[in-house]
């Protein structure tokens, strides 16, 4: 067993790392304040092969490991938390099951702008009646011609405001063995993207309503029987969240530990009081717990034979960053006092950004469900016995 990074990853860690304290590190407060998305970030990081990194080279990508992938949201996330949305939406995302699941034509189609920073794909998952009982969904396709026919609504969309392809789950059939899911491209007939509404992480995200949408069979990108194989490319995007939360609390962690040595009330600095001290203990036993949890979870998907994580990994990694990151923002915020709490400071955003991880994909109690489960080895059915 061994703890340490290789050496090419701790070089590949620093660079990019570096390239954040020079290019990013100046630019993050308004980031984070910024409602858009961070287009010019994610142009440069194209430029630096950080989008696909772990794609494959036929298909645009780096050929690296999902370790590396988690390496670099951290190393960007550490130092420009907003900038750490730009690598998950060209590693983690929907973007994931797409390059796993997509035909040639299809990546053919979509992949090259994405990966140079110039597209979003956004994942319609959730929808009113279906929030952590997905498979609930009731978005559907029914058959027409050379193709189907798409009826429904989806909400909660990161990403929506700006995608020019959905990935959507959509019913074939009946039963959990019915859902599978199709490419919605924006303009297609039938395809409203509703007004955009503000969440509490400063995005803004449209409700998106598909009024008998004609999908061609070539806009299929996993059909009936699909699901289980997406939510096996979620575990990724779970990943991916959980390296956000970590580092999102790292970054808070460490502007409450500059501030607390600087920061003099009653004539000594912030550090030297033990109420405060012992917070920073506890941050920093979170914080260092949780990226353990997700580094296993990182690196026993390499041995499996589909490269995906496991579900009980995921699930535990997930829990641990998202509480870790939520609770050392939040200590940060509590530490830095008003200057904590005000927008000339990223440590209120961590605050709000960390926050809603905490329901994304997978809430904290759904998590717990999953995570039991694996323990007592056997499904827990959500569902009252007799209730479909
Ligand atoms: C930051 C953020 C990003 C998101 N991005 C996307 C996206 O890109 N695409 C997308 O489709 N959706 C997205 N979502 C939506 C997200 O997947 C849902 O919010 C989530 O699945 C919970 O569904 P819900 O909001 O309907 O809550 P509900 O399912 O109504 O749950 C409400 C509460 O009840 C709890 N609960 C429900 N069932 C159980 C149970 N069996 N046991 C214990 N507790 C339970 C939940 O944990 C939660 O606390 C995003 C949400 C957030 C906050």
């Amino acid at each position: 067993m061994d703890f340490k990074l290789t050496q090419e990853q701790q070089i590949f860690y620093d660079s990019i790392r570096k390239f954040a304290l020079s290019e990013l590190a100046e630019g993050a407060i308004a980031r984070a304040n910024a409602k858009e998305y961070p287009w010019d970030v994610a142009r440069k990081f194209a430029g630096m092969g950080l989008l696909g990194i772990a794609f494959p080279e036929k298909d645009g990508g780096a050929g690296g490991s999902l370790v590396d992938s988690v390496l670099a949201i951290r190393a960007v996330a550490e130092v420009c938390p907003k900038s750490g949305d730009v690598i998950q939406a060209g590693n983690f995302g929907p973007i994931r099951t797409f390059v796993e699941y997509a035909t040639a034509e299809q990546k053919a189609r979509f992949l090259p702008d994405i990966l140079a920073g110039k597209a979003l794909i956004s994942l319609g998952m959730s929808e009113p009646e279906a929030g952590s009982a997905v498979t609930e969904l009731m978005t559907s396709l029914t058959p027409d011609g050379d193709g189907w026919r798409l009826n429904g609504t989806k909400i909660f969309g990161t990403n929506s405001v700006e995608a020019g392809v959905y990935l959507v789950y959509a019913r074939f059939g009946p039963g959990t063995n019915g859902i599978g899911s199709v490419l919605v491209e924006r303009g297609m007939e039938g395809f409203t993207i509703g007004k955009a509404s503000d969440f509490m992480n400063g995005e803004s995200w449209s409700t998106l309503f598909f009024d008998n949408v004609f999908i061609p069979k070539k806009n299929v990108l996993l059909g009936e029987g699909g699901f289980k194989k997406q939510i096996s490319g979620f575990n990724v995007e779970r990943l991916g969240n959980s390296a956000r939360a970590v580092a999102v609390g790292r970054h808070a962690f460490n502007l409450a530990r500059e501030h607390a040595l600087v920061r003099k009330q009653f004539g000594r600095p912030l550090a030297e009081f033990q109420g405060l001290q012992w917070k920073f203990a506890d941050m920093e036993l979170k914080l260092s717990g949780a990226e353990l949890l997700l580094m296993r979870a990182a690196v026993n998907a390499q041995d499996a034979p589909n490269g995906l994580p496991s579900a009980q990994d995921t699930a535990l990694a997930k829990l641990a960053c998202n509480e870790a990151g939520f609770f050392a923002a939040n200590e940060a915020v509590q530490i830095m006092g008003g200057l904590g709490f005000s927008e000339e400071s990223t440590a209120q955003y961590c605050l709000r950004r960390t926050r809603g991880w905490m329901i994304a994909g997978g809430s904290l109690e759904i998590l717990r469900n999953r995570i039991a489960e694996g323990i007592f080895e056997r499904r827990f059915d959500q569902r009252r016995r007799g209730d479909k």
